[in-house]
């Protein structure tokens, strides 16, 4: 159903609501949670029921806000943001950052720090941020946050919520957060050597599902269900290994009091398993099981091809689900084994086939371009891969190509930008290729939002500043991009004691 923009309530939301776990209501400290998607995508992440459910359970008055459809609104009790002496934001994506600056720019909130801090702001709120970013680039958010807390939130809740309700003024409050070898307080940190570490907390405990379950997620009314954090494999584009280790495995059993508690408490059609790769979760054939003698059906994000069973295909398309993804990354079997994939188009074209025998009508492949050594005839290979399923599976193809972008603390940091001429005309070569095939799609890449991407992922104490105070335009997403520098960010993030393997890099494209 299409929602009109000026809508002013959330009561619909509201209504289709159905939470998972009991949370004490009320609470001594308003606290304005921002999620800087749209509502369907930000209820499907479970770092922010996460959040939520951490923040209320210590005592603070925490309410949902998102980017649309009323973005300055909580969906809680429509209370305007302007009530709120705090706002965290929960930053998942680099790009979110942009978002998070401008979502407070046009809500009437300054997202400058340092502006905020030079007096010239009259009451302004303080303003925090948590989320997937802290592991990978914390300094990325120093522009706009007056706080980050790093790593897994849920762990540091507790004092957040202590240090903050202590209500001293401003700078009290700040030197009190720097103390807290968990939080990164930018004006503090800002100079000299720190050790500051991010959480990581034990996953064997209560926080393993969902708090609530609607319809209106992009994964329609599933339970989100955790079943591990971290990933085994090590892909080298990826921040998963490094960024998120060491590996968490959540017992079955574990899962399945979460799973069955939620069923007691709430509605829903099927589970969505939060988990890097569901295939190396090894109890999952169990679990499967377990969903499905409960009459549920199950939802992956992403299947890795070589981890792959009958089993898992099963649940998935007679779950309902008509269309496969697969990450092959690209279509050169030999471009696949250096990302730390090692299987051949073989094994992806009889995963496809079993999809397409069960019933699956579609399938969707993730690509990516613009990688190390890569070559134009293994650009070409895309393609080929994509035409030899269509013709072999009978499946409708959706090939998604995006860029390579290297990242702080993978072991592909060092790796070169392709940067932004070059990666045009690798798309065009990819676009070329794919021809007119019938069933065969490519879906339109944006190399600016790559380009982004990168800069932002990069940003030292300066971009990030740059980001804060200015409203992005062509020219200065440009001027943007050519402020990165990743040594320099390297040498930032070593003197807050958080440098990780391969972070200093080449220089900006
Ligand atoms: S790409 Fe997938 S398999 Fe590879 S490290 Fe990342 S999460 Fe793990």
């Amino acid at each position: 159903m299409a929602i009109s923009v000026d809508w002013a309530s959330w009561s619909e939301y509201r209504e289709l609501e159905r939470q998972t776990v009991k949370l004490p209501a009320g609470g001594d400290m308003p606290c304005a949670i921002f999620f800087p998607a749209d509502y369907s995508v930000g209820m499907a992440n479970l770092g922010l029921h996460y959040i939520y459910r951490a923040l209320r359970e210590n005592g603070a008055a925490s309410e949902r806000f998102f980017l649309s459809p009323i973005p300055y609104r909580s969906v809680e009790r429509d209370t305007l943001l302007e009530r709120f002496p705090l706002i965290l934001g929960s930053i998942s994506y680099e790009s979110d950052i942009l978002g998070f600056a401008g979502w407070l720019r046009h809500g009437g909130v300054e997202p400058s720090r340092r502006r905020r801090e030079s007096g010239s702001v009259t009451q302004a709120p303080l303003i925090g941020a948590g989320g997937a970013v802290t592991y990978i680039n914390p300094i990325s958010l120093s522009g706009v946050c007056d706080f980050v807390v790093l790593g897994d939130g849920v762990g540091t809740a507790a004092d957040l919520v202590r240090i903050l309700r202590r209500g001293s003024d401003r700078a009290g409050t700040l030197s009190a957060l720097a103390e807290h070898g968990a939080v990164y307080v930018p004006s503090i940190h800002g100079s000299g050597r720190h050790s500051l570490l991010p959480a990581k907390r034990d996953v064997s405990s209560d926080y393993g599902r969902g708090v609530w379950t609607t319809p209106r997620t992009v994964f329609g009314d599933a339970l989100l269900l955790e079943l591990q954090r971290g990933c085994v494999r090590g892909c080298g584009f990826c921040t998963l290994p490094s960024c998120f280790a060491p590996v968490r495995v959540r017992s079955l059993c574990r899962v399945k009091r979460d799973f069955e508690e939620a069923m007691k408490a709430s509605e829903f059609s099927r589970v969505g398993f939060v988990t890097p790769e569901a295939g190396d979760y090894k109890n999952l054939e169990e679990l499967l099981d377990f969903v499905s003698s409960c009459g549920k059906g199950v939802s992956f994000a992403s299947l890795r091809a070589d981890s792959i069973t009958e089993k898992m295909m099963k649940a998935l398309v007679g779950g309902g689900r008509h269309s496969v993804t697969i990450a092959p990354e690209t279509g050169s079997e030999e471009l696949r084994r250096k990302t730390g994939k090692g299987f051949p188009n073989s094994l992806v074209i009889d995963v496809l086939k079993m999809a397409s025998d069960m019933g699956a009508r579609k399938a969707k492949l993730y690509f990516m371009f613009g990688l190390p050594q890569e070559t134009d005839e293994q650009l070409a290979e895309i393609s080929e891969l994509c035409v030899r399923a269509r013709s072999e599976t009978g499946l409708q193809i959706t090939a998604a190509a995006s860029p390579f972008v290297p990242k702080p603390g993978t072991s592909w940091a060092k790796e070169e930008f392709a940067g932004e001429k070059n990666l045009k005309r690798k798309h065009t070569l990819i676009s070329r290729s794919f021809g007119g095939y019938s069933g065969v799609r490519l879906q339109p890449a944006s190399i600016k939002e790559a380009c982004i991407e990168y800069a932002v992922s990069w940003a030292g104490a300066h971009v990030s500043e740059f980001i804060a105070e200015e409203t992005l335009t062509g020219a200065s997403y440009k001027k943007l991009v050519c402020m990165t520098d990743r040594s320099s960010t390297g040498h930032e993030l070593d003197m807050l004691g958080l440098r990780q393997a391969g972070t200093a890099g080449k220089g900006a494209p």
